[in-house]
């Protein structure tokens, strides 16, 4: 069991960063192409575009990850802007491979990106998300299903596998998460790939 976990994140790793290193050089302002890259697998088609939504946002739907102009005009650093791609685009692949998800989306999309993120060496990209957010600090809210802007900045740090910024009794929460997103992870993900051909 534990060979076959072990083969599964090494198997994550090599999907999620052999992309990047053969990614063309592109005119790129604001390093998006290389997190597009990161999230690129068997099966998942996702395209990025840029539109005016009115509000400094991003979403997902139907195979379209949308970045909103207004996170420009906003100001939102780039780092940020990296973090927002890469949970729309996690969004893309719970979609496209079906993956069954229990519980609320965001969170398990925000799970995805995290790891992702941290598995391809980008724990800057978390850092400065984990800063935006807390900084922004906007409370959870019952009718939205995101995770409050506390709750985004404490997970984004409990990827990193460091004492985290908050008091020594989160500590074992914090380097757990990963361990426990990339187990679960691998095993979601893993049998789709290999329905579509392998890596
Ligand atoms: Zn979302």
């Amino acid at each position: 069991m534990a060979l076959r976990l072990l083969t599964c994140w090494m198997l994550l790793g090599v999907l999620f960063g052999a992309p990047a290193l053969c990614a063309p050089v592109v005119a790129d302002p604001h390093g998006l192409q290389p997190i597009e890259d990161m999230a690129k697998m068997p099966g998942v088609t996702t395209t990025v575009t840029w539109e005016d939504c009115g509000e400094p946002n991003a979403y997902y739907h139907n195979g379209k990850a949308v970045l909103c102009n207004e996170l420009v005009t906003a100001g939102v650093p780039d780092f940020v802007i990296q973090f927002y791609l890469a949970h729309e685009l996690a969004h893309g692949i719970i979609d496209q491979l079906d993956i069954p998800i229990t519980g609320n989306e965001e969170f398990a999309a925000d799970e995805l990106a995290m790891l992702m993120l941290h598995m391809t060496g980008r724990d800057h990209v978390l850092v400065a998300a984990a800063r935006f957010y807390g900084k922004r600090g906007r409370p959870e809210a019952p009718h939205d299903e995101h995770p409050g802007d506390l709750r985004r900045s404490f997970n984004a740090f409990s990827f990193m596998q460091k004492p985290c910024s908050y008091p020594p009794k989160f500590n074992e929460v914090c380097s757990d998460a990963y361990k426990r997103a990339s187990r679960n992870w691998a095993r979601l993900i893993i049998p789709h790939v290999e329905k579509h051909g392998g890596f």
